[in-house]
């Protein structure tokens, strides 16, 4: 079987829609057919100041809605990043693999650096995205399910295998992004043309697996719109309600034509109202069952050891063969 990795950031309480209409619901799928590894990049998420216990709390709570979501930890390999310890391990390696200019043109760095400013950003933020690379080439995967945000990263981690491999020896598969082509970017609520974030400064934007149904409606409800009163799609100019169009028809599968049809001659406030009662139905029942699941954070943390074990019979070849080929000098 092919094989194929992805992993979100314990950067928050709760996932958002996002996260799950634009990697969780694809995960689900593809686990039936791959052999498929999920983590949670714990290391990823001190690339930015984090409260410690608040990250280890976020780490169980994301791992909790992988499974409630579906993933299913018998079949995929789910694990935590640091209990892995070959990721730092081949990030080393990596980075010195790497140029400075290269590492410069990463944009995700651009981006969260300038809302911090970019001298109190940390150097493990600009090497973010070698790590990432670490993090896939150690499993080999064929595949690395990802939204279009990921996909300047995924290209990164294709070129280093790629130097590796001219450079020392066939060692690693070049993996393929695996970019849902169906699957919509989900914009925030109060800022319709800047993408629904986990690190976004304000929840107010932001539809939460976590959240009770009734903070989600009333924020679909306060959603900024657009001029005019027509309910149709045009991401240039009526980017709040393509987005609110957008959400409903990954929700219920409907087309978006399907629903610009049954809502002409309706009011925003009518799309909005079902939109809330869609999201609640779908999400409703995900946050009982992590809630059920983080009721009992010993049997979570069990699965998550299993799954370390799992990650670690993955992982250790790879370094080892890395190791050697870079010239480390054997343990007698
Ligand atoms: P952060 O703000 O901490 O970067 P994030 O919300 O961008 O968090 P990530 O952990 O970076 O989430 O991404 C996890 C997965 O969710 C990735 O596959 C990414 O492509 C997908 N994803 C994130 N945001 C969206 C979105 N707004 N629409 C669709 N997919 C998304
Ligand atoms: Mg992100």
């Amino acid at each position: 079987r092919q094989r194929i990795l992805s992993g979100m950031q314990p950067s928050a309480g709760s996932l958002h829609l996002g996260n799950y209409l634009g990697a969780l619901v694809h995960w689900v799928r593809l686990q039936e057919t791959y052999d498929a590894v999920f983590f949670i990049p714990d290391l990823h998420a001190i690339t930015v100041p984090q409260d410690p216990a608040e990250l280890a709390q976020r780490t169980r709570t994301t791992a909790a809605q992988y499974i409630a979501g579906g993933v299913d930890p018998e079949r995929a390999t789910l694990f935590v990043q640091s209990h892995v310890p070959e990721h730092a391990q081949l990030a080393w390696v990596l980075n010195c693999l790497t140029g400075f200019g290269e590492a410069s043109r990463m944009t995700q760095f651009k981006d969260k650096s300038s809302k911090q400013g970019s001298d109190s950003a940390s150097v493990g933020l600009f090497t973010y995205p070698i790590l990432q690379a670490a993090d896939i080439l150690l499993y080999q995967p064929d595949g690395v399910p990802v939204g279009e945000d990921q996909r300047q990263h995924v290209e990164l981690s294709r070129d280093l295998a790629q130097r590796f491999n001219s450079r020392f020896g066939e060692t690693f598969v070049v993996p393929k992004p695996f970019i849902q082509k169906d699957s919509a970017k989900i914009y925030d609520l109060q800022n319709p043309t800047a993408k629904m974030s986990k690190s976004a400064s304000s929840a107010a934007g932001l539809v939460n697996l976590l959240d009770d149904p009734k903070v989600s409606a009333k924020r679909i409800r306060s959603a900024v719109t657009d001029d005019g009163s027509e309910i149709r799609f045009d991401r240039a100019a009526k980017p709040g309600i393509s987005n609110l169009l957008a959400i409903f028809s990954s929700l219920t599968g409907r087309t978006v034509e399907d629903l610009e049809a049954a809502y002409e001659g309706r009011m925003y406030g009518h799309l909005k109202v079902d939109l809330a009662a869609a999201v609640a139905d779908t999400l409703g029942p995900v946050r009982v069952r992590a809630e059920e699941l983080l009721s009992d954070p010993a049997e979570l943390d069990r699965l998550l050891a299993l799954g370390a074990a799992k990650a670690r019979d993955l992982a250790a070849p790879t370094l080892a063969a890395v190791y050697e080929r870079v010239g480390f000098l054997p343990v007698a």
